[in-house]
Order: C-alpha cells, then sequence, then structure tokens
C-alpha cells in the first residue's frame, strides 16, 4: 500500500496560535453561530422552531413520581410523557421504564439487533470544536485514503462478512470534497448492501449526488441543541453554524436519502434538555416525511487526546439508560444506535432493552481494518483516533454474543430489486 498520510510535524505558526488564542478568549472574534455562511442553503423549515420552543421551556424539576407513573401507563407516550420520563423523578422507575422499553423494542424490531461498522477515510477537519481529538489546531497525524486504499480496506471488512458500512471523514470540504465522498460510496456500494455517510453537512444538490453515488442514509451529530453552548464549543470553521447543521437531515430526505440519524453528545451540555431536543427533532421530521427510517444515537462525552478545555458534565450509565429507554418508549419505531464508546457490558445489557444497532468491529483511526481483521502486524500508516472506544469486539464475537444472549444478530435484511 502506498503511503498516503500526512504527519502533522510542524507546530502551530505564531500568527495560528495568536488566532487560536483569540477565538478562545476573545468571543467577539467569532464569527455569528446563527447566521449562514456563503453557499450554505437556506430550506426555512419549522421544525427548528418547534424543537427550541420545547427545550427552551423544559423544566425538568417540575415533574413528580405521579407524571412518570401516569406516563407510564399510556398506551401512547406524548411529549408530556416524554418530558416526565427524561426528568430526575423518573431516576427510580429504571425498572419499569426498561420493563416497558423491552415490550416496545420486541413489538416493533423483534428479537433482532443489527450490526455495521464504521470506516473512517480521512481525519482532517477544518473546525475548531474544543472537545475534539481531530479539530484543526490539535497536533495529530492527519490522514486520507486514496481510492486504491479505500477499496482495500472495505474489501477487508467486507470479506468479514459486515454487510453495512459507516463512511467518516472528518469534516474537510479541501482534503475530503464531494467528488472523493462520492466515490468512496461507489466503492462501498460493490461490498455493502446498506452505505452509511456521516460527513459534513452538505446542500441538497450535494445529498443528491451522494445517493446517486451510492449513499443510503447520513447521520449528523448536532452536539449540543443549546445553542449558546453550541457557540462556546465550535469556536470556529462551516460547522459554527448552527442551523445549517441543525437542517442537514432534512436536506438529506429533500434529496431521496432513505434514512437520516440523528444525535447530541450527551454531557456537553444540559443532558435532559439535549435528549429531548433529539428526540424531538426525530419527532417533528417523523411527521413530515413519513416514510423516512430515522435513528438515534447516543453518544457520551469521552476522553480524548488533548482534550483539557472543558470540563464534560457527566452522564452516568444509569442516566444513559433512562434516556434511552425513555427514547423507545416515546418513539417505538426508531433504530437506536449504541456506539462501541460504551462498555461490552453496557451494550450486551442495552440491546435486550432497547437498542437495536451496534457498531462491531471499530477502529476510529485511519486505515488499519486490514491489520485488525486480519490478525496482521499492523502497516505504520495510521491517521490518529478521534476518541477512545471501550468496546473493542470484534464482528465474530459481537455475533456470538448477540446469539447468546438469545437474540438474532442480523447483517442487513434489505434486498435490491
Ligand atoms: S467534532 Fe468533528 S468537526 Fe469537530 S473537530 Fe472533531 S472531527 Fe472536526
Amino acid at each position: 500500500m502506498e503511503n498516503q498520510f500526512l504527519v502533522d510535524s510542524e507546530h502551530l505558526s505564531p500568527q495560528a496560535l495568536e488566532r487560536k488564542h483569540r477565538l478562545e478568549t476573545d468571543p467577539a472574534s467569532r464569527k455569528n453561530h446563527m447566521e449562514y455562511m456563503p453557499g450554505m442553503e437556506e430550506i426555512k423549515s419549522d421544525v427548528c422552531k418547534n424543537v427550541l420552543e420545547h427545550m427552551t421551556s423544559y423544566d425538568y424539576s417540575k415533574y413528580t413520581s405521579k407524571d412518570v407513573k401516569a406516563a407510564l401507563e399510556h398506551e401512547n407516550c406524548t411529549i408530556e410523557d416524554f418530558k416526565a420520563l427524561l426528568s430526575p423523578a423518573a431516576e427510580s422507575f429504571l425498572e419499569q421504564m426498561a420493563q416497558r422499553a423491552s415490550l416496545e423494542t420486541s413489538k416493533h424490531f423483534g428479537n433482532t439487533v443489527y450490526l455495521f461498522t464504521p470506516l473512517y477515510i480521512a481525519n482532517y477537519c477544518e473546525n475548531y470544536c474544543v472537545y475534539c481529538g481531530f479539530n484543526c489546531y490539535n497536533h495529530i497525524n492527519r490522514m486520507k485514503l486514496s481510492a486504491e486504499q479505500i477499496d482495500k480496506e472495505m474489501k477487508v471488512i467486507a470479506d468479514s462478512g459486515m454487510e453495512e458500512i459507516l463512511i467518516l471523514t472528518g469534516e474537510s470540504r479541501a482534503q475530503s470534497d464531494i467528488k472523493y465522498i462520492g466515490e468512496a460510496c461507489r466503492l462501498a456500494s460493490k461490498y455493502f448492501r446498506m452505505v452509511g455517510l456521516e460527513i459534513y453537512p452538505v446542500n441538497t444538490d450535494e445529498y443528491k449526488y451522494l445517493h446517486e453515488c451510492g449513499a443510503d442514509y447520513v447521520t449528523v451529530f448536532q452536539e449540543t441543541y443549546d445553542t449558546e453552548k453550541y457557540e462556546q464549543l465550535h469556536l470556529w470553521g462551516h460547522k459554527r453554524v448552527w442551523p445549517y447543521r441543525f437542517d442537514a437531515q432534512e436536506r438529506a430526505l429533500m434529496a431521496g436519502m432513505r434514512g437520516v440519524a440523528f444525535s447530541a453528545l450527551l454531557g456537553l451540555s444540559d443532558f435532559r434538555k439535549d435528549a429531548l431536543a433529539s428526540a424531538l427533532h426525530v419527532y417533528f421530521l417523523q411527521r413530515k416525511y413519513p416514510h423516512a427510517e430515522m435513528s438515534l444515537s447516543c453518544p457520551r462525552l469521552r476522553p480524548i487526546i488533548n482534550n483539557d478545555k472543558i470540563n464534560p458534565l457527566d452522564v452516568h450509565e444509569k442516566q444513559l439508560c433512562q434516556i434511552i429507554c425513555a427514547y423507545r418508549i416515546f418513539l417505538p419505531f426508531v433504530g437506536i444506535t449504541v456506539s462501541s464508546r460504551e462498555s461490552a457490558e453496557f451494550r450486551n445489557g442495552i440491546v435486550r432493552i432497547a437498542a437495536t444497532k451496534v457498531s462491531a468491529g471499530v477502529s476510529t483511526g485511519i486505515g488499519d481494518h486490514e491489520s485488525k481483521y486480519s490478525g496482521g502486524e499492523p502497516s505504520g500508516m495510521h491517521g490518529d483516533e478521534q476518541f477512545e472506544i471501550d468496546d473493542n469486539r470484534s464482528l465474530d464475537k459481537m455475533y456470538k454474543d448477540i446469539a447468546d444472549e438469545g437474540l438474532q444478530p442480523v447483517l442487513n435484511d434489505y434486498l435490491y430489486v
């Protein structure tokens, strides 16, 4: 394999250091995060207004055990019920919530659990998100796979039996342009039946092109729906524009994508409000696009390289479990993905209750699936990893563990005719 990776061996220039310092210390030096940048498409959707209204007025301290009991008794969970289930008052009803969630999951998904693997094809990024190891000021190994390398990595993953892939790029239009990503989608559709994308948000015509290249669904993490906190954490780059990011899933659906996925990074801000907003984002879009497949992820902030800039608001496993059960009760048809950031024990437990999709054979570095899957020596050609993963299980091991839980691991249930 030809060596394509670039190493950031130079320290930041004095100008870059000065700009970084200014962005961190002087809010007036930062762009307005609610204003679109040139070239960003504005679709005038009403979904954002609805979500923000609910989130802003959500006072979870007012909910009581009585509200939680009532929510659990209702056959259809209303928005008000969902708010009660996310509140601290529901923490002592975790067992009942898990039972109800488990019932809904088996009603709508049987005992199936879907498996997929993410493939990072690049880790260049033009944004300055202060909590992320990939950000443009961090001193990490950057790498971008060539088409030949992508093909090779995909073949290795496909040979393991995996039928669904999620392609990730970091967020750099300059390094990973639409044509490059489109080429990766074309390669992926040779090997996989389901191709997902987790890339920087793009305009409708670009999503349409990527769909034509073979992409089926689009994942965009809003990170936090708290616009003020968002402003303090995303200091530079196109990602700073909060509303453009918010409307990404809707643009993807307008472009013909079959499905979209959503998430906040729980812990960046008030996790109860972010969980409420994530689920309502799904809820209101589902009403506008009833044909679309939707899913929610629930990542928690994890330790990352060079991250001493923020003080994460802890979301403990018990609270994460509460959120996932509340998601399932409120949105019974929606897929719920739990990533390898969580431990094997947690994932084994939550798939029996509410989660319907898990990643396996994960590497958040670049270009190392070959050594990982074949068990061979690492090639030494890796881009750095974005964050630490907790659950390192291979596809085979994950498959076996899910089956041992009495569940049915599924690699894909789509047939193209
Ligand atoms: S979170 Fe995403 S956009 Fe932000 S710095 Fe990391 S890779 Fe870039």
